[in-house]
């Protein structure tokens, strides 16, 4: 554990050069690593020492973002991976089979949604989906015989709703099952969910973490709160066939999870960042704690321009008073939420485009929460092959907006926003 501050943290946490080493962390781009005898290499296979031997299971550029963003999350590990997809594809996979079932919020991020409505079915995972804003009670008649996990976004991703971290870790620990927390959108600078009861934390680094749409990532951060000796996960008890029958709640304690992950799903699925990758979000960490907190100053007074102004028919922002998720923003997220809101503009779907191609700051893009501004219409673009009525269904009106606020100067953002709605 480190003994320094969140803002150290994401500056220094995971690498410490020794004398004469290089101050910033070094690109390994090497997939294989050398010894002098077989006997430690074949230690190293059988998880007896540590130590890098092959880039599909661990590198020393990766193991530096992993230490980073484990100390971020307050967790006792992290494993880093090809994308957010591959992240959370991985956390349910290293404790759910076929015949198994999970229990998700209903507003995740759409990837996610698919993957769990439409790609784990396929391999005989099943998926029940609840409003983010359930009650006890409901959640409560969704837990199955066999439930063994529970995954919610702390901020979901676009629609900006905020669960009751504690109500669902309460929910999930008394049926004996963990709590999976997607914490994208929020960050470790505005939310720790293991600090809320979670017990794994999931990240899309490719957003905030590395804050300026350079690298595709994610990571798994293993709360190390779990205790999986309930006998519902078998895989993590019992020998692993695999590698010569380790248990690994026992040979590795309340790492068992992170471990696993690596070493079994990971070798066997190999879905690895590439060291340059790593690299990438090193940098990019080191100015989270600034880059969050100014997306946070510049979306607020967006928020409250737009809500001002007379073309505006809604903003949704959960920092602002009067939102829904307001309460829960100020529990779980007293000091910001995002950089990303949403709002409708009169005169619908046309009146929208209008006013997307109109900017000239914020570019159309499909990327949310990097360092610049950027503005997408999903019912003409991401969701246009759906009809009115379909949009609306969905929760998207044909006048919302998804603006992802960057780090510019806000008296720019707003100029734009302004010459941008003249034109409507
Ligand atoms: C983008 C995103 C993902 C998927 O991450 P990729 O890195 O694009 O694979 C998952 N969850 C959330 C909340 C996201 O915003």
């Amino acid at each position: 554990m480190s003994k320094y501050r969140i803002n150290t943290n994401c500056v220094q946490a995971g690498y410490t050069p020794e004398n004469g080493q290089p101050r910033v962390t070094p690109i390994v781009q090497s997939t294989t690593y050398r010894y002098t005898s077989g006997e430690e290499v074949g230690k190293l296979f059988d998880l007896e020492a540590d130590g890098f031997f092959y880039t599909r299971l661990s590198n020393p550029t990766s193991d530096v973002v992993e230490k980073r963003i484990a100390a971020l999350e307050g967790g006792v590990g992290a494993l880093f991976t090809s994308s957010g997809q591959a992240a959370s594809t991985l956390s349910i996979l290293n404790i759910c089979g076929a015949g198994d079932h999970i229990i998700a919020g209903n507003a995740i991020y759409g990837g996610t949604f698919n993957l769990f409505g439409v790609t784990l079915p396929k391999i005989g995972i099943e998926t029940t989906f609840v409003p983010t804003d359930v009650t006890a009670e409901e959640l409560e008649t969704k837990f199955k015989e066999n439930t063994k996990a529970v995954f919610i976004e702390s901020l979901t991703n676009p629609s900006l709703e905020i669960p009751d971290i504690e109500m669902f870790a309460k929910a999930a620990h008394a049926h004996g099952v963990p709590l999976i927390v997607d914490n994208t959108f929020a960050t470790p600078i505005n939310c720790r969910p293991i600090e809320h009861g979670a017990d794994i934390v999931v990240h899309s680094t490719s957003k905030y973490l590395d804050g300026h749409a350079v690298a595709l990532g994610g990571i798994i951060v293993d709360g190390g709160t779990f205790d999986w000796n309930n006998g519902k996960y078998p895989g993590l008890t019992e020998p692993d066939d695999s590698y010569h029958g380790v248990v690994y709640t026992e040979r590795f304690g309340n790492a068992a999870y992170i471990t696993k992950a690596r070493t079994q799903l990971m070798r066997d699925l190999g879905v690895t960042p590439s060291p340059n990758n790593a690299f990438l979000l090193s940098i990019g960490l080191e100015t989270l704690h600034l880059r969050v907190q100014r997306h946070c100053e510049n979306a607020t007074k967006v928020a409250e321009y737009l809500a001002a102004h007379d073309k505006i028919e809604w903003v949704n922002y959960p920092s602002m008073e009067g939102n829904k998720f307001y309460p829960m923003a100020q529990k779980y997220m007293p000091k910001g939420t995002c950089g990303v809101i949403s709002f409708g503009v009169k005169g619908g779907r046309e009146a929208a485009m209008k006013l997307m191609d109109s900017l000239q700051l914020a570019a159309i893009v499909v990327h949310v929460a990097d360092a610049k501004t950027g503005v997408l219409h999903p019912a003409s673009t991401t969701h246009r092959q759906l009809t009115d009525e379909q949009l609306l269904e969905a929760g998207i009106g044909p006048e919302l907006i998804r603006f992802s606020v960057g780090i510019e100067d806000v008296e720019d953002i707003i100029e734009d926003l302004a010459q941008a709605l003249e034109q409507i």
